[in-house]
């Protein structure tokens, strides 16, 4: 008997001390996130997932361009009038921004912003826009025009009308400061998954690595490939959700900066990064690129990777993409 109840003792702080994945489904930013942690109790899970909670909900509420009182929306109303003062972290961000617009030879834009008063993707849009317009859309657009001064921390758009917009890094930015705060925490394993753009650390209770399903947008029932994610990013951008048809061609949420013309062919890319902010931008980049341009550009980057899925199914990966047959 008096085994039996040591025995149970034993069990009982193993139980209560083993690690255990807790998770947790909302919405943020608009999007859907799912946030994964693994903690020793439910309790210690709900207080972690509430930490990355509110990291998410302060990284909105500085680069959201719908509210009027981000630091972003003072920037937007300020174009063409003045410099704004604006917090280091959203001045680093656009810093970024600009980097990624040079090594994407401007395919990423921030200031794409101002184009989407022409193209709705909402379901709103019933007739192509004129041609005239989007030529007079892009004059606005340009990551040259965004001035920033490293002295005093301020953001200028040259232009009236310029507006900037994170949409296409944003989430992936939040993703990895909600997975650096955790970790700084002592968290060691989860995964942030904003709405596909996934941020993975440590590996699952059962000692395997945190795996990605890859699925065709045409089948997406069916999963072509399971990769692995090694403390690292996986971010696909498809056009299945977002999109409109004119004169049989689709044209996705994604548009080119230089042409003010949304792009066409691909329907999916996916991109693995050390960091989710630059995984997301480089998949919106990707769909600008096209599939030659885009797959050559990522080839030349260390430790990044593609996968491309244009809208005739076909699928296309970077160099060191292995995929074997599931
Ligand atoms: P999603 O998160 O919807 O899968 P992305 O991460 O690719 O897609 O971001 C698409 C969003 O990025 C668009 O809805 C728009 O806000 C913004 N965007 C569109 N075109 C560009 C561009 N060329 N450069 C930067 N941002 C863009
Ligand atoms: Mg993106």
């Amino acid at each position: 008997m008096k085994h039996t109840t040591a025995l149970l003792v034993i069990l009982c702080s193993i139980v209560s001390f083993a690690q255990q994945p807790y998770k947790r489904t909302l919405k943020l930013m608009g999007s859907r996130f799912d946030i994964t942690v693994v903690a020793k109790t439910q309790q210690k899970g709900d207080a972690y997932i509430d930490t990355a909670v509110a990291e998410i909900t302060r990284i909105e509420k500085l680069i959201s361009s719908w509210d009027p009182n981000s630091e972003t929306s003072k920037i937007n109303n300020n174009a063409g009038v003045k410099p704004v003062k604006v917090a280091a972290e959203l001045f680093h961000l656009i810093e970024r921004a600009i980097r990624i617009s040079k090594l994407t030879d401007g395919a990423f834009d921030i200031s794409y912003a101002s184009m989407d008063r022409i193209w709705k993707f909402d379901g709103s849009m019933t007739v192509m826009p004129f041609a005239k317009d989007i030529e007079a859309s892009v004059l606005k657009v340009g990551f040259d025009n965004i001035i920033l001064n490293k002295k005093n921390n301020t953001v200028f758009l040259k232009l009236k009308g310029m507006k900037i917009g994170f949409g296409a890094i944003g989430k992936g930015y939040a993703a990895d400061k909600a997975k650096d705060l955790l970790q700084s925490k002592g968290v060691v394993s989860g995964i942030i998954n904003a709405s596909g753009d996934m941020n993975t650390w440590g590996k699952q209770i059962n000692g395997d690595t945190w795996k990605v399903a890859i699925t065709n947008p045409l089948n997406k029932n069916k999963v072509f490939a399971l990769l692995p994610v090694l403390n690292g990013a996986v971010v696909t951008s498809g056009n299945y959700e977002k999109y409109v048809n004119f004169n049989g061609i689709r044209y996705a949420h994604i548009i080119d900066p230089r042409t003010g013309y949304p792009s066409t062919g691909i329907i999916s890319v996916t991109v693995f990064a050390p960091k989710a902010e630059l995984a997301d931008a480089l998949a919106t980049s990707v769909f600008v690129m096209g599939k030659e341009t885009g797959l050559d550009r990522i080839n030349q980057l260390p430790n990044i990777d593609c996968i491309i899925i244009d809208d005739k199914g076909n699928i296309f990966k970077s160099n060191n993409i292995v995929i074997d047959k599931l």
